[in-house]
């Protein structure tokens, strides 16, 4: 059972003087009393900012607003709120308004990868499928918060059922994630109805669901939520823990009940200066994640959304992060460092260099610790010829069961052999543009 403890009952009574326990812990509550001003997040915290400070907060809300659940906010200190990492991810900052030379409005190309509105496919077999614009709380940090708030609606169901449509009529989506805004701010009725209708199209194997609830409104995992999403299974859940202080009493209920119910859990974190920059503090997160029965999934670096330039370190804190996590601690604790490509090419992952140095027959590596190690290979390998021709091949797949068409993309597809391609070229290449051009003055 989840506790009240002191600093949420004084922030409750300040909200409602007459509040129990069971009024804090109905989600509803929660969105109603979300704070959404700075004279409110002062009354609530018992903390004061100077007249200058004020201005230009007040001036930032006016590009990116904020919302903070009470729930959320009653993990603040007081005490040096300012450094805390709650504070830092939920409430607002005028470094926000600075716009740096290489920042940019949408950064993932979310947009221009979109067939139908809502929807993401920018991957071979899976879709990222937008079915709320509304979150129970503004990370500072969010990579769309180029929309948070003058969006702040629910996409009606005819939007929705546009993107169903789409992905019906492409039987290559395998996977279908559910993000936002967050998926949960939605009714257990809503999305009861999503999940059957992505369930009634027999290619979605996968369905997925992203949300932050769990990490800043854990009463939002309801008994009853989670009956309805029993009966989606395979459910995938990935949410969003950034720091070790974020894991407290209700969210590691909201996590016992969705693991209770078969659910797969998985975590996102983004890579924030000032908050979690620190493999010390990452690793402790990775170990209260596990605890909870949740596999760190990925460490995002962080995007370079507009308004974002204060959270982002370099490269290097990531890579210094993962170092001191891959053979220290247990593999599953280790999340995949990745960098979302600015353009749109997808998530890129990014490890410390291993290999070493290598021959014909013989790898060089380095472990965790710095020992170095060399790896025989064997002197002789007879490949399996590989064109893709599975019905032919002396590797049995079972090809009733496996896929009809199996076609390699990208590297991938220049290691294969299933056509002649030997080079990937940019179509902007001048080189082949003066070739091109000969061949057109030839043809001529
Ligand atoms: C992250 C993402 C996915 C899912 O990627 P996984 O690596 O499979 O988790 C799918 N579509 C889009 C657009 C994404 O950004």
């Amino acid at each position: 059972m989840s506790t009240f403890t002191d600093r949420q009952q004084r922030i409750a009574q300040k909200i409602e003087s007459d509040v129990v326990l069971s009024k804090w812990r109905d989600w509803h509550w929660q969105i109603r009393h979300s704070i959404r001003d700075i004279s409110a997040f002062e009354y609530l915290l018992g903390v004061e900012f100077e007249q200058d400070e004020r201005r230009k907060l007040l001036k930032t809300l006016e590009k990116f607003p904020l919302s903070i659940t009470p729930y959320y906010l009653s993990l603040i200190n007081a005490v040096d709120f300012r450094n805390h990492p709650v504070f830092k991810q939920a409430f607002p900052s005028s470094s926000e308004m600075i716009i740096m030379e290489h920042d940019m409005k949408d950064p993932l190309a979310e947009d221009s990868d979109s067939p139908v509105p809502g929807l993401t496919h920018r991957y071979p077999d899976r879709v990222l499928f937008h079915v709320s614009n509304v979150c129970s709380m503004y990370c500072r940090h969010c990579t769309r918060k180029r929309k948070v708030g003058d969006m702040d609606r629910i996409p009606v169901r005819k939007e929705v059922k546009q993107g169903l449509a789409y992905i019906r009529a492409h039987p290559e989506v395998r996977d279908v994630l559910l993000s936002g805004g967050d998926p949960f701010m939605l009714t257990d009725e809503y999305l009861d109805w999503i999940l059957t209708e992505l369930r009634a199209i027999p290619h979605v194997e996968v369905i997925r669901i992203g949300t932050r609830m769990p990490v800043v409104l854990p009463f939002r995992i309801t008994d009853s939520l989670v009956e309805m999403l029993k009966k989606h299974h395979p459910l995938w859940i990935n949410t969003h823990f950034n720091h070790p202080a974020e894991i407290t009493a209700s969210s590691r209920e909201a996590l016992r009940k969705l693991a209770d119910a078969g659910i797969p859990l998985g975590n996102q974190s983004v890579l924030l200066a000032g908050v979690n920059d620190c493999p010390r503090i990452m690793k402790t997160l990775v170990h209260k994640l596990v605890m909870n029965r949740v596999r760190p999934y990925y460490l995002y670096q962080c995007d370079l959304s507009e308004g974002l330039s204060h959270f982002r370190t370099p490269v290097g804190k990531g890579i210094e992060i993962v170092e001191s996590l891959i053979g220290h601690t247990s593999g599953f604790a280790v999340p995949t460092y990745v960098i979302d490509a600015p353009g749109g090419g997808g998530k890129i992952p990014v490890m410390p260099n291993y290999l070493i140095s290598w021959s014909t027959n013989k790898v060089v590596l380095r472990n965790y610790e710095g020992v170095i190690t060399t790896y025989k290979e064997p002197d002789s390998y007879e490949p399996v010829f590989c064109n893709r021709d599975c019905e032919r091949c002396e590797l049995r797949l079972n090809v009733d069961s496996a896929e009809d068409v199996y076609r390699s993309v990208g590297i991938a597809e220049l290691l294969s052999n299933q056509d002649d391609i030997i080079s990937l070229v940019p179509d902007s290449n001048e080189r082949i543009g003066r070739r091109n051009g000969a061949e057109a003055e030839a043809d001529g």
